[in-house]
């Protein structure tokens, strides 16, 4: 594992979908690198493969051709329980819709992928605790997602994915459902987290304002990427 070269390495990657007999080749050759520290916007508009980049990164998807090398290694030809393995090591996501477990309170759906991870219960409690107060949500630990509003649920998701302080974040559009001003307040609190603990971050967003304060803007046009 190479420590100072790119957390995340995509190589010539292409994915095709084949639907209803057409082909729709919906990344054309990218080439992209993240560094740890990085805070990188993706923009693009709709149905232009940001999503799909994103669930390759993420090692959810396999593309048809090229390589998607995380924190060094590459992973075209690990299986998929070394995959998961990596995963679950490296990487945390924050979807556009937050997907916490309505069963479960803030703290828990912070503690239980520490748990999943091999984390004791109290270890995996004191550091959602520590999670949850640095969004700000240190007094919404006992809630249920349903009782928190659009914007403290998507700090919830924050802190659930850098519950196991990963080394790269990928999050889709994860203001995408905030009004402007939790949209803001949430990435704040996104930024201050990824820079606090020298993340490298791949970040999806429709808004140009957001994607002005990352380090950098990758444009996907046309199945490739650009330089924004
Ligand atoms: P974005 O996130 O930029 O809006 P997506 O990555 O979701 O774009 O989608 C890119 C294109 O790929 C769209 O035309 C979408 O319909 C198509 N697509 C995405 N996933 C699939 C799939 N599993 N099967 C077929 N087509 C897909
Ligand atoms: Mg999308």
């Amino acid at each position: 594992m190479s420590e100072a070269g790119p957390i995340l390495h995509l190589e010539g990657v292409r994915r095709v979908f084949a639907q209803a007999g057409e082909r729709l080749e919906v990344l054309r050759g990218i080439d992209l690198a993240i560094r740890p520290g990085e805070m990188v916007a993706l923009v693009g508009p709709s149905g232009s493969g940001k999503s799909t980049l994103l669930h390759l990164a993420g090692l959810l998807e396999r593309p048809d051709e090229g390589e998607v090398r995380v924190a060094g290694e590459a992973t075209s030809r690990l299986n998929d329980d070394r995959r998961t393995g990596l995963r679950r090591s490296t990487i945390g996501f924050v979807y556009q819709y937050h997907h916490l477990l309505p069963e479960f309170s803030a703290l828990e759906n912070v503690v239980i992928p520490q748990m999943i991870a091999g984390v004791a219960r109290r270890k995996a409690s004191m550091r959602a605790e520590e999670l949850l107060s640095k969004v700000g949500l240190a007094r919404r630990a006992s809630h249920r997602p349903a009782q928190l509003s659009g914007g403290e649920q998507q700090r919830v998701a924050v802190a659930r994915a850098l519950a196991n302080a990963p080394r790269l974040l990928l999050a889709d559009e994860p203001t995408g459902n905030l009004d402007h001003h939790h949209a803001d307040e949430a990435f704040a609190l996104l930024q201050d987290l990824v820079r606090a603990a020298g993340v490298g971050a791949l970040i999806a967003t429709h808004n140009l304002e957001l994607a002005g304060r990352m380090d950098r803007t990758l444009v996907l046009d046309d199945g490739r990427v650009k330089a924004g």
